[in-house]
């Protein structure tokens, strides 16, 4: 409560210039107006001399609603009556516009402060109002968004989600239990999700994707899990991160979605793809074996033609085995089906071995390496072989005959750098993000007579990232290409 004089005259004029402030007697119920401040005359449209000395609901009943009016007339006498200060948070007043000549609908929030005489009892009322119609058109504005992203991510069969990565508290719209298994809206924790995601899944694909949203803002992945019934369902989780006013990861937030029938569709596809391939591999092996027989017993004949007719044959073969064993490693790639055969071995040992292969298969070109110092990992030795065997058998292909290409091997802080680096025909910007998904191709009049399937890359992806390594590209176009991977350093 205010208590005490000022003089009245500066009382006044302070007064008359606050921003939107009244002051009313406590002469329950009239409520007499004693002064206006000239943003109050403003706000209301009136004029000092038409107000002050009218009882306060003479003069506004104007627009306002008889409920409207009867709060406030109970604002006004529990302020005189309990002698407390109330303040209205929010509460709509409608204004004329001298514009457009119509009432526009306008918020305030205001505080009743109650003003002492020289005794206990309240004399005045003094109403400041603050007009807040921006914030809450503002609030208004965010809340229809935050609806029309939800009925979307509704329609679209999505549930929403936020993690408070710092308090751990879990927030989800209804779909998300749906997902689970559950009633919509069912509640659940963070640790009931988790609990029902494949462990393998867990272990292996989500903390992968979390630490790779620390580092990169985006999360994404899509794993294995139980429902209640025991039935198996697959869910796909994408989101970004939040970051705090000091830079310090805050929220993780996105969307879930249930990929189970897509997934199956995907899994019998590949199955089918690798019974196939697997029926093919044995035929295949015996063609490869008579052409052997037939190129020893045909030789000496120096008969040109059945000299090439044979040379072809057997590379056509080679190409067939390659796309089989390919098609056979792709349908491997389930979760949980990759296994990782770990050894430690030295890696300029296993680069020397793959360049030997290379060149005996491709000689037209000049491979050189010179072996650093000895580098182990702790890694499967023959996955490892086959990215290496990846990257000389793309930097041949897609280079001219003759040209160089110089493989190195480094130690680099914490891991090991492996890099294949040819003359050829470089790579544009934009195809250089999609090399690693599957079946991509570059499509150029150049490419089209090189034969291939867009299936090394991605699975030379898959298998570093398996061992936490990383794949990459440098490359222009017409400028050559080096490709790397890193793998981990095995700690003696
Ligand atoms: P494939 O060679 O069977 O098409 P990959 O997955 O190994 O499949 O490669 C995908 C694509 O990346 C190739 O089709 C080619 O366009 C491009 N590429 C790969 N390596 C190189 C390279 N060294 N130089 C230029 N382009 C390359």
């Amino acid at each position: 409560m205010i208590t005490g004089s000022f003089p009245a005259d500066i009382f006044q004029s302070i007064f008359e210039k606050s921003p939107g402030s009244l002051l009313v007697k406590g002469d329950i119920p009239r409520f007499t107006i004693i002064a206006a401040s000239d943003s109050y005359l403003q706000i209301t449209s009136r004029t000092r001399e038409n107000i002050v000395g009218k009882g306060f609901f003479e003069e506004f009943p104007d627009n306002a609603t008889k409920d409207d009016e009867n709060a406030a007339r109970k604002v006004f006498t529990r302020v005189v009556e309990t002698g407390q200060k109330i303040e209205v948070p929010v509460y709509r007043f409608d204004v004329l516009s001298n514009n457009t000549g119509k009432y526009e609908p306008r918020y305030w929030s205001c505080c009743n402060t109650p003003i002492a005489d020289g005794g206990n009892r309240v004399a005045y009322i003094l109403n400041t109002v603050v007009d807040i119609t921006e914030e809450v058109m503002a609030k208004e504005a965010a809340i229809e968004n935050e609806n029309r992203l939800r009925l979307a991510a509704e329609a679209a069969a999505f549930g929403t989600w936020e993690l408070n990565i710092q308090t751990q508290v879990f927030n989800y719209s209804p779909r998300l239990a749906e997902i689970f298994g559950h009633p919509a809206g069912t509640s659940l924790g963070l640790l009931d999700v988790r609990a029902q995601i494949y462990a393998d899944d867990m272990e292996h694909i989500v903390v992968d994707a979390y630490l790779k949203a620390l580092k990169t803002g985006k999360y994404l992945y899509e794993v294995r899990i139980n429902w209640p019934d025991n039935s198996l369902r697959w869910i796909k989780v994408q989101g970004v991160l939040v970051y705090d006013e000091k830079k310090m990861p805050l929220m993780l937030l996105g969307t879930i979605l249930d990929t189970t029938e897509s997934k199956r569709d995907e899994i019998r596809k590949n199955d089918f793809i690798a019974m196939v391939s697997h029926e093919l591999k044995t035929p295949l092996t015996s063609i490869k074996a008579y052409l052997q027989l037939l190129s020893r017993k045909l030789e000496p004949s120096n008969d040109k033609f059945i000299n090439n007719a044979l040379h072809i044959a057997n590379m056509q073969v080679n190409r067939m085995t390659d796309l089989i064993h390919g098609f056979l490693d792709l349908s491997k790639l389930e979760p949980g089906k990759l296994k990782l055969n770990l050894q430690v071995f030295d890696l300029n040992k296993l680069i020397e071995e793959m360049i030997g292969e290379t060149t005996l298969i491709s000689p037209n070109h000049k491979i050189s390496f010179k072996p650093g110092e000895y580098l182990t990992v702790s890694a499967d030795r023959e996955k490892i072989g086959q990215v290496i065997t990846n990257f000389l058998s793309n930097a041949i292909k897609y280079s001219n005959k003759g040209s160089e290409i110089i493989v190195s091997c480094q130690q680099q802080a914490g891991g090991v750098q492996v890099a294949v680096k040819d003359e050829g025909f470089g790579i544009k910007p934009k195809d250089q993000e999609k090399l690693f998904q599957r079946f991509y191709r570059v499509e150029s009049s150049r490419m089209k007579n090189i034969s291939g399937f867009g299936i090394g890359l991605y699975l030379a992806s898959e298998i570093i990232q398996r061992h936490k390594g990383k794949i990459w590209v440098e490359s222009a176009e017409d400028m050559g290409s080096t490709f790397y991977f890193s793998l981990p350093l095995h700690n003696k």
